[in-house]
């Protein structure tokens, strides 16, 4: 069946008209138009955070429980519409079937892991130097929060933000990719249908803005808007960052990656094998956690590579809405424009490719290509910069310390891992000296995190943590409290100010 036709049929089941608009959406699959959606103005982006604020006087009175009561219901109706909505996912972002449903699963999981938060959301009780008095640390809802989401994770980057900050007791105003507007505008239904079986969510707890950069910067800009959460390329996060410390806003950047795999020579290759094809081709290299760079013990090097190409000539490349395709499209013209510069880049630094590297599938009318792998002498610029599309730089080491270096020696810093059975170097590659990323893996692919743990990466990725752990306290407002029960007005340090 026609994408269009596929598309239409799921947004109708899922209650959204996309019919009118000037934002046009179109399949990486096939270059289709799915649909249209409105575009929001930056004046229109400023009225949105006044309905934002409104809804946060109303919501962060009710107690975080209750609160927690909507998020549940928001797993509820995502479980229902799960197959529609990673439809969707497949129909806009091109990424394959499984990996669309897995996608809307994370949204599930955030959602049981914020209803169990809601009733979690501890402070501290803290001895004071004075008597008859104690203190207390308190996490207080913190406001609206500014969501700005890429294009290759459409919807669960939004989850991860308003599913926390929705039990903190914060509304959510979300400008999605202008890649993928339909997924944002399906999932906002998806919330409603939450908020209205809930029955006194105050309006507008969750709100989606509509456009290009202008519609985000108006976004970063307004003082209302105490964090801002942005996830997409480090040439964003560095147009963002400094416009919200300007005014002293907080900011959670979840920024591009560059991600290595260190090969030992006590590797079980097997696994080694399947991991790298997973995270080097997986989603066509559109992850943030894509494997980029694999640094080889030099012994294994040879026959690694010779398994790999192997692995790579049965990949099978197309349509990612059939079963047994692997590789779907890149997003767009652009990102394989991008995948073809950087091919001719690694050669002219003395690359050798060798698999891959060229388009693909020219019947299907998207950007199709066949996943690379090249050999590089260094780790040249090429190598140090993050092209957004399937290309698998190997370099090989003699020293574990050379490896490290390498591993390290790029400004990204979100995901990292050792293949290795050697318990010195996998606690050496974990240790304080070990890898400076933010995700640090041991036999376990760099990319599929899952939402337990803090995600985010250091360096140019960005900083931020989101998802699991402690994320939740970047959504809250920290308050120190402290209360005199006592008849006497002693002052800390032992100051006498007598009067
Ligand atoms: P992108 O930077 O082009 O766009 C991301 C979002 O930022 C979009 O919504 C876009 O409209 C908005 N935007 C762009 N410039 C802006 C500005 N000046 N002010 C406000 N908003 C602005 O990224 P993309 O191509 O959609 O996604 C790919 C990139 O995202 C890759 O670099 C990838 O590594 C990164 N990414 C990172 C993570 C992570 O968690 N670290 C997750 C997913 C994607």
């Amino acid at each position: 069946m026609a994408t269009s036709t596929l598309t239409a049929e799921a947004l109708k089941r899922l209650g959204v008209d996309a019919s009118s608009g000037a934002l046009e959406s179109r399949s990486p699959i096939d270059g289709a138009l799915l649909g249209k959606v409105a575009l929001t103005t930056p004046a229109e982006v400023g009225e949105a955070v006044g309905r934002a604020e409104v809804a946060f006087k109303a919501w962060r009175q009710v107690p975080a429980p209750r609160r927690g009561e909507l998020v549940r219901l928001l797993g509820e109706e995502l479980r229902a519409a799960k197959d529609d909505l990673a439809l969707l996912v497949t129909l806009e972002a091109g990424k394959i079937r499984s990996e669309g449903l897995g996608e809307v699963q994370e949204m599930i999981d955030i959602c049981d892991f914020a209803v169990g938060l809601s009733r979690q959301l501890y402070g501290l009780t803290l001895p004071s130097e004075r008597p008859g008095h104690h203190m207390l640390e308190r996490w207080q809802p913190l406001g609206p929060v500014g969501v700005i989401s890429a294009f290759n994770f459409p919807v669960a980057v939004w989850s991860w933000n308003a599913a926390l900050a929705l039990v903190c007791g914060d509304p959510v105003i979300w400008k999605p990719s202008e890649k993928t507007p339909l997924t944002a505008v399906a999932t906002q239904a998806i919330f409603e249908r939450a908020a209205k079986r809930f029955g006194d969510a105050p309006a507008n707890l969750s709100q989606v803005v509509i456009g290009l950069a202008d519609v985000g910067e108006a976004l970063v800009d307004d003082p209302r808007v105490p964090l801002i959460s942005a996830t997409g390329s480090t040439r964003m996060g560095r147009a963002v960052g400094p416009r919200v410390a300007a005014r002293f806003g907080r900011s959670l950047l979840e920024l591009g990656g560059n991600n290595a795999m260190i090969v030992a020579p006590s590797a079980d290759l097997d696994m080694a094998v399947r991991a790298i094809a997973f995270s080097a081709v997986g989603t066509c290299g559109q992850r943030c956690t894509s494997l980029r760079r694999l640094i080889v013990h030099e012994s294994l090097a040879e026959a690694l590579v010779e398994r790999l190409k192997r692995a790579y000539a049965t990949l099978p490349i197309g349509d990612p809405l059939e079963a047994d395709t692997l590789v779907g499209p890149l997003i767009d013209e652009g990102a394989r424009d991008g995948f073809e510069a950087a091919i001719a880049k690694a050669r002219a630094e003395g690359g050798e490719v060798v698999c891959g590297g060229e388009r693909a599938r020219d019947d299907l009318g998207g950007a199709y290509v066949t996943p690379a792998i090249v050999r590089m002498p260094t780790q040249s610029s090429v190598v140090a910069h993050e092209t957004f599309a399937p290309i698998l730089y190997v370099l090989t080491y003699r020293e574990f310390d050379e490896a490290l270096a390498l591993q390290n020696g790029v400004p990204q810093g979100l995901s990292s891992c050792i293949f290795s059975t050697d318990l010195r170097e996998t606690e050496a590659f974990l240790s304080a000296a070990g890898s400076d990323c933010g995700i640090a893996n041991v036999n376990i692919g760099p990319s599929g995190a899952e939402i337990g743990g803090a995600f985010g990466g250091e360096k140019e990725t960005g900083g931020g943590r989101e998802s699991g752990s402690d994320a939740w306290k970047a959504y809250m407002r920290r308050q120190t409290q402290t209360v005199n029960w006592s008849r006497a007005l002693p002052l800390a340090q032992g100051v006498k100010f007598d009067v």
